[in-house]
């Protein structure tokens, strides 16, 4: 029995307009014991993409964790239901983030750390995984091994307890620099390994994020297989989530990853 989470709603406005119950529904029908909702967290400043659709807005939170906890009620005896949010590693904003944890500490267990935005130069944040063109004229513009360790040092700032005991600790789909590189080359400057032995170190889990595989310029799981091996290999925890933007994505590939791991597990015997 597995619990999907890493799950958003309509609450960010880059997503479906699937209603909550539908996400619950179709995960009771998954088979899942559990549904953490992770809706993005409002950003920290003002929202650099062009359409400002990262993340909830601010007036929204206590109305989305309403509709979560309505739901928990509801679907008691059915499912687990819980209220995240998927955090972003701003840098330098960290104090804004802070102040939105201490209003919400219930909410930090069931809550993803995640890096989507780097900061290129003091006045400009850009978004790793908005899409294919801005990421490859980007990565031309500065470099792609720049672009690189740039996300590998902001990564390894969120992975330093950057809220200190209010952190969430569990880092949201760690390679997502690589959602788009089929799309480019590029000589990989990241020390994977070290980031991962942060991770454990510094006592956090990962994210094991399936959003990945239906990526075109990447068709993998975040982290990868070979990174999620080392992973294992070093005793680090991690845990499943869908990044359903819809309801018919929640627990997406859910039963490959337990078939992958049944053969692994064979092969190792
Ligand atoms: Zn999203
Ligand atoms: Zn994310």
């Amino acid at each position: 029995m597995f619990t999907d989470r890493h799950v958003h709603t309509p609450f960010c406005l880059h997503g479906s307009s699937d209603a909550l119950e539908n996400y619950v529904k179709f995960a009771i029908e998954s088979g899942l014991e559990g549904i953490t909702f992770t809706e993005h967290a409002p950003l920290p400043m003002e929202d650099p993409l062009p359409d400002k659709d990262s993340a909830m807005k601010t007036e929204d939170v206590e109305a989305y964790l309403a509709a979560v906890q309505e739901l928990a009620l509801k679907y008691q005896d059915v499912i687990k239901i819980d209220a995240g949010f998927e955090l972003d590693y701003i840098e330098g904003k960290e104090p804004v983030t802070i102040a939105f944890l201490e209003k919400y500490p219930a909410c930090i267990p069931h809550s993803i750390l995640s890096v989507h935005f780097v900061q290129v130069n003091p006045d400009e944040y850009f978004c790793v995984d908005l899409d294919r063109d801005s990421f490859t004229q980007k990565g031309e513009e500065i470099g792609f091994e720049t672009l690189y360790t740039l996300y590998e040092k902001t990564v390894q700032k969120a992975l330093a307890l950057p809220y200190g005991k209010l952190t969430p600790k569990k880092i949201g789909h760690i390679n997502l620099i690589h959602k788009f590189q089929k799309a480019y080359t590029v000589k990989d400057p990241i020390d994977w390994k070290k980031l991962l032995d942060t991770v454990k170190a510094n006592g956090y889990i990962l994210d094991y994020n399936f959003a990945g595989i239906d990526k075109p310029d990447y068709g993998k799981t975040y982290p990868d297989a070979e990174m999620m091996a080392y992973a294992k290999n070093i005793g680090l925890a991690y845990e499943m989530g869908s990044d359903a933007h819809a309801a018919h994505e929640v627990a997406r590939y859910f039963d490959t990853a337990l078939h992958l791991e049944e053969a692994s597990y064979t092969e190792e015997v």
